[in-house]
């Protein structure tokens, strides 16, 4: 396993995890991910691409929600647990994610070669 799917998986284990309101995908929409977790993720045709992208979604989003949800990138598991990318639901964890950790993520997606998910 490469030294960034070691940091990849390291940091979605201390993002903490929150419940959202059922049904709900407010958030969602066009995102992108290294390249790393994009190879976990399931490849979608172009013209799915192009349709997700018309209705300015993310081509994972289906009428139940995320279909990649175990495997969603990391800017999607940061989504909420941060006074910088607050849920417009008032959702939220418990415990913010700390600052520090917050940094790291930025700093893994700074540091990588980001593609549209
Ligand atoms: S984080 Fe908030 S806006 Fe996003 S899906 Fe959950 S409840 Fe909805
Ligand atoms: S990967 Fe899942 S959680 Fe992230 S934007 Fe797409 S549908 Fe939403």
């Amino acid at each position: 396993m490469s030294c960034t799917n070691r940091k990849i998986d390291h940091l979605r284990r201390q993002i903490p995890a929150f419940a959202c309101v059922p049904g709900c995908h407010d958030c969602c929409g066009p995102v992108t991910a290294s390249s790393e977790e994009m190879a976990r993720l399931p490849v979608r045709s172009a013209a799915e691409h192009e349709a997700a992208l018309a209705r300015w979604d993310c081509v994972h989003l289906g009428p139940q929600g995320c279909r990649v949800y175990d495997q969603r990138p990391l800017i999607c598991r940061l989504f909420g647990t941060t006074a910088s990318l607050p849920c417009p639901r008032g959702r939220g964890p418990e415990q913010a994610t700390a600052p520090a950790l917050e940094r790291q993520v930025h700093r893994l997606i700074a540091s990588t070669r980001q593609l549209l998910v």
